[in-house]
């Protein structure tokens, strides 16, 4: 084992050497890997040396399959090693997936599935495993994990006993984990009950209720009233959403959730960092972490500088609620995690019976913009109340929303 100097963490690297001299009588082969950035699903440590034994078409399978239900592009090696269960392993640009078949032949069926299932969604989301990161990254495999055991048929009950016998990985407490895979759960649900339905007309579709935003909408918010003339000719509310989501597309809001309101319907966002100093969009990896992070460093000093400084991050969500009802705010606030949990509790389309209802002059559309801020001291997020750093039509300017939206 060698250790070199490197400027965020040492870096372990395995060595190669002498194997060719001292070759074992039944070959194998020394897996030069650097483990460091990595999950292991049991989140306990690895052997400094690891081998690559033969591929293993069933898993080769099951990867496939999982890559496949969870909708997921990534490309990673898959290798037998003599790791403790399953790994996913991110050396310098090369993500590899580590699987003991020891563990997979003693395992049960959800045990393969689920520990697959995690670090897959490690390498789906293009996953860092810095330990500053270490704790979202989590959050995300585990409702990718989630997900995909949901897909696959396995109760919610059966799931919950699953991993209260985990062991706690990386100091996450397992009500937290359970809260993260219990949310993939449920987009899976919601993901199966819409798209089982082979068209969307379906009758069935109308008999899901759509989920209600809360009414009227929660306080402190900048609010914008989107010029009528840019629906003008619209004619039913699924026009009017069609047009909202092509300006949303055109700027990157890929995800989005959709709710009941009073005689219409609200369009949520995804929670974006943006910059603080003049409301633009951030056009990297940072824009859709959930914590701060700078999105630019000017130099290797002032990188490291900001793994010890917490610094201030600044977040935004857009709703578009359209409805002829009157709304004022309630007195309610939402925190950020709330507003963080609209994403996955809305439907990812509008149903047909609300697309298809009509669209009138008596109707507004107007666009809410929830703001956070998460100061330096305690990184703890607050909203921005009463008076938000930006106003609504400011914050749509920035985010490159106004051409598509008509002003
Ligand atoms: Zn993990």
């Amino acid at each position: 084992m060698k250790i070199f100097p490197a400027p965020r963490n040492a870096r372990v690297f395995l060595s190669i050497i002498a194997i060719m001299a001292i070759r074992p009588a039944f070959a194998q082969e020394l897996l030069e890997l650097n483990i460091e950035q990595r999950c292991i699903f049991s989140g306990g440590g690895m052997d400094e040396e690891l081998y690559r034994f033969a591929d293993d078409d069933d898993i080769d399978k099951r990867v496939a399959e999982i890559m496949s239900l969870g909708g997921a592009a990534s490309s990673f090696d898959i290798v037998q090693t003599n790791v403790e269960n399953v790994s996913a392993v991110l050396d310098g640009e090369k993500r590899y997936l580590l699987y003991s078949l020891d563990f997979i032949e003693k395992a049960s069926e959800i045990e393969i599935t689920g520990a697959l299932a995690h670090e897959i969604g490690h390498h789906a989301n293009e996953h860092s495993f810095d330990p500053q990161l270490r704790k979202t990254e989590e959050a995300e495999a585990d409702q990718f994990m989630g997900y995909i055991l949901s897909l696959k048929g396995f109760s919610r009950q059966d799931i919950e006993a699953f991993l209260k016998k985990l062991p706690s990985s990386y100091d996450i407490p397992v009500d937290e984990r359970l809260t993260a895979v219990r949310e993939g759960f449920d987009r899976a649900g919601r993901a199966l009950q819409i798209n089982s339905l082979p068209f969307d007309d379906d009758p069935q579709l109308a008999g899901l209720t759509l989920p209600g935003f809360p009414w009227p909408p929660p306080s402190c918010n900048a609010r914008f009233e989107l010029p009528e003339a840019s629906f003008k000719d619209l004619k039913t509310l699924g026009e009017v959403e069609q047009k909202i989501r092509k300006a949303l597309d055109a700027k990157g809001y890929a995800q989005r959730s959709y709710f009941s309101v009073p005689n219409g319907f609200a369009l949520v966002t995804q929670l974006e960092q943006y910059n603080g100093d003049d409301g633009s969009v951030r056009n990297d990896r940072t824009r859709w972490l959930d914590y701060p992070a700078r999105d630019n460093f000017e130099g290797v000093l002032d990188y490291l500088k900001s793994l010890v400084m917490p610094q201030k991050g600044y977040f935004r969500l857009f709703v578009f609620v359209v409805t002829n009802q009157p709304f004022g705010g309630s007195a309610k606030r939402v925190s950020k995690e709330q507003a963080t949990a609209w994403l996955s509790m809305g439907f990812n389309k509008l149903p047909k019976s609300l697309a298809d209802a009509s669209f009138s002059s008596d109707y507004s559309v107007t666009s809410l913009v929830y703001e956070f801020e998460v100061p330096e001291i305690n990184r703890k997020p607050v909203q921005k109340c009463p008076s938000p750093r930006f106003d609504a039509k400011t914050h749509l300017f920035k985010a490159g929303l106004s051409p598509g939206l008509g002003f």
